[in-house]
């Protein structure tokens, strides 16, 4: 057999890296922006500079990239999951990830206990460039049909009353 560019495979989720889940991302071109961690201060982006001059603070987004280990039939894998997939996963956007987070500290372990053993058919592909170390997910649909994306469970989980 030739040696495919992604598999589809289905698999199980044994466990997500919740303590990184995102990275902060141009709001125009979508590329990652160098976060200063010490700081806290982003950079701007260097492919829009002259936008961000004028959109006051729309500068930045956050974007979901995921590391999460999952068994196949025959073996467990880690694996990378980026924004488009991981929305199907958590039902929300990454900054709407982190502004609920922010009220419930405890989210991302929540979120992995959430995720933790359900079954997914997911397309993986080999890293395109050299460093990449990971197999990337590109797809991921979920089995059981009464899947809940993880914000829907957590706003059950943490019996959420927006405004009351
Ligand atoms: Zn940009």
């Amino acid at each position: 057999m030739e040696d495919d560019k992604s598999t589809a495979v289905t698999c199980t989720i044994l466990a997500i890296d919740h303590s990184n889940c995102y990275y902060r991302a141009c709001a125009v071109c979508e590329r990652p922006l160098p976060d200063d961690s010490t700081t806290g201060v982003l950079s701007s982006c260097k492919f829009c500079d002259f936008r961000a001059f004028n959109s006051v603070s729309s500068g930045s987004i956050r974007l979901f990239r995921i590391l999460m280990s999952i068994a196949t039939d025959t073996k467990v894998l880690t694996v990378i999951c980026f924004d488009k997939v991981a929305r199907v996963l958590f039902g929300c956007s990454a900054d709407e990830f982190f502004d609920f987070a922010k009220l419930h500290p405890f989210s991302g372990e929540t979120v992995d206990k959430i995720l933790e053993g359900e079954m997914f058919q997911m397309t993986l592909s080999k890293p395109q460039n050299g460093n990449a170390q990971h197999l990337r997910v590109v797809s991921a649909v979920p089995l059981r049909s009464r899947f809940q994306p993880a914000i829907e469970a957590l706003r059950e989980h943490y019996g959420s009353r927006d405004g009351s």
